[in-house]
């Protein structure tokens, strides 16, 4: 007390200053921060923090708004206000290329019977180029008459052009005589994997599966300059619905190439888990010529994707039993077994994943045996199936014994279960669309939305998964509501579980000391939110490597 009272008022006020000077200089110089937000860390403990600081792209602080503050400084700062932040969706199966390409291509998924498509295709045919005209997203399940079309009307209407329209699952096309004439297919080609239907001897336009390469493959691939437009569109309707990363499903050696290259110029942000395509090119470039996986802070390319069967929708997934709807047929195998799972031997030394879709219930034990003589027991290979759709209750366990990750998209599930049904009767679709008896096999499942199969809105997926409806709020009851995740369950699965089934969960994932600044801020708190709000919810900002790349 006798050294305050000699010390003049002045001094203190001196003191005081150089206290904040010295303290105020110590605060450490950040890209960003964000602060009194609540934030979903979504670390091993699901820590929830109020304040994050970035730098170089990552996160360097993160914890109260004042500790925060406290220890940080930025000229950069967004104010959260009590707004939830996440750690940016990944969405684990998609066609991102595919899905920009499709501005040139003309949209019939609005089509409800083929005299539709046929005017739909006369407004838009300005869309042709030259020589081809190409549709995508019609389904006969749409229709009144859900018999499968033929190309009658095409042939009548569209004589001068090639037309080729694609199913919404790119599991069959469609297509008129003159595509045909044009891809000199000889009417008897027969397919492995694949068939061109015939009617009494008579081509009827469609092509199923492996057969569609017949005439896809004369298609002139689309050039860089209209692929890069196409990423960059796809990336703009990405990122403004929260997406940091997207699981490209089939990229061929220039298509990476093409987004390697972007994403070096800046001009591509988001980030991309490529799962290459099965063929000759792809194995000869990177498994015979590179020899590892290749991966920068954008891109990771360490994993094939194979097709082992078609779809539902089409009747091409390979069922045990017959089709309900169709009792002469179970679909079938795309893949010739033996020369299968010599890749998959292959693709295992090189230290690349295995990614294979599979919709029918014969063709999931199928691969699961396959990857199980080729892993042989427990292991880190983490080798996914997609959609893993039907599978027997007897063959769940090998997803455990050979620690095989399921890739599903809730949307599906809420999308097909009203003709499913009729595909495949009461009794089996139970053995469908298992998402939370999938998750239980090892704890993780990742989430994805094979958009444009589905729409990209990761909201969409989060809805399905939780509440199983799709986004009219149908069934009221939700689709076999014992297969629902719970919130925390869906958001990791679509976070750091597709980190951790493409091998970067620790690089991001969850917002963490160290990690990747990938974050989003949403307007409503999606595990807190009412359902019927939920779907509502939009994107405030999507910020990837600590960049803003979206703001609303
Ligand atoms: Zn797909």
């Amino acid at each position: 007390m006798m050294f305050l009272k000699k010390i003049q008022p002045n001094k203190i006020i001196l003191f005081f200053l150089i206290f904040c000077f010295i303290s105020c200089n110590n605060k450490i110089e950040v890209d960003l921060i964000s602060h009194n937000g609540i934030i979903y860390s979504l670390d091993n403990n699901n820590n929830v923090y109020e304040a994050t600081a970035i730098k170089n792209g990552k996160i360097v602080g993160i914890g109260k708004t004042h500790q925060i503050l406290n220890k940080y400084q930025s000229k950069n700062k967004i104010d959260l206000k009590g707004k939830t932040a996440y750690p940016g969706f990944i969405d684990a199966h998609c066609h991102f290329l595919y899905h920009g390409l499709q501005q040139a291509m003309i949209d019939l998924s609005s089509a409800n019977s083929f005299e539709e498509i046929i005017k739909i295709l006369k407004k838009n045919n300005d869309k042709n180029d030259g020589d081809w005209l190409i549709g995508y997203g019609w389904d006969q399940n749409q229709w009144e008459d859900k018999n499968w079309p033929n190309n009658e009307l095409l042939n009548k209407n569209f004589k001068n052009i090639n037309v080729v329209l694609n199913r919404i699952d790119g599991h069959a096309i469609m297509v008129n005589e003159t595509a045909i004439s044009t891809a000199k297919v000889p009417l008897d080609t027969l397919v492995s994997g694949g068939y061109i239907e015939k009617i009494n001897g008579e081509i009827t336009g469609l092509f199923m599966d492996n057969a569609m390469e017949l005439i896809l493959e004369k298609i002139p691939e689309a050039n860089e300059e209209s692929k890069k437009k196409a990423l960059l569109k796809a990336q703009q309707d990405c990122i403004s619905l929260g997406l940091t990363t997207v699981d490209i499903a089939g990229l061929n050696k220039q298509d990476i190439e093409l987004i390697n290259n972007l994403q070096r110029t800046g001009e591509l942000k988001i980030k991309v888990y490529a799962m290459l395509s099965d063929n000759e090119e792809n194995f000869h470039y990177f498994i015979d010529s590179i020899g590892k996986p290749l991966k920068t802070s954008k891109l990771n390319v360490r994993s094939f994707k194979f097709f082992a069967d078609g779809s539902l929708g089409s009747r091409g997934a390979c069922l045990l039993k017959p089709y309900s709807d169709e009792k002469t047929t179970n679909g079938m195998l795309l893949q010739q077994q033996e020369l299968y799972e010599e890749k998959l031997k292959k693709i295992k030394d090189f230290g690349f994943q295995a990614c294979t879709h599979a919709i029918g219930d014969s063709t999931n034990r199928t691969i699961l045996k396959s990857y199980g003589k080729i892993l042989k027991t427990s292991n880190d290979f983490r080798w996914r199936v997609e959609h893993v759709q039907c599978i027997s209750p007897e063959d769940i366990h090998l997803l455990k014994k050979y620690n095989i990750i399921p890739s599903v998209q809730p949307t599906h599930a809420t999308s097909d279960f009203s003709w499913a049904l009729l595909r495949l009767g009461k009794n089996r679709l139970h053995n469908c669309y298992r998402y939370q008896t999938l998750f239980e096999e090892n704890r993780i499942i990742a989430l994805g939305t094979d958009f444009p199969v589905e729409e990209i809105n990761p909201i969409h997926t989060f809805y399905a998964a939780v509440f199983r409806k799709n986004k009219d709020g149908l069934p009221l009851n939700g689709f076999q509501k014992n297969e629902s995740l719970n919130r925390l369950d869906a958001l990791k699965g679509m976070t750091i579980w597709p980190a951790l089934a493409n091998f970067e969960e620790n690089e991001k994932g969850s917002l963490e000391i160290n990690k990747a600044a990938d974050m989003i801020v949403l307007d409503k708190d999606i595990l807190d939110e009412n359902q019927k709000e939920i779907l509502k919810t939009k994107v405030i900002y999507t910020i990837i490597d600590g960049e803003i790349v979206y703001q609303n």
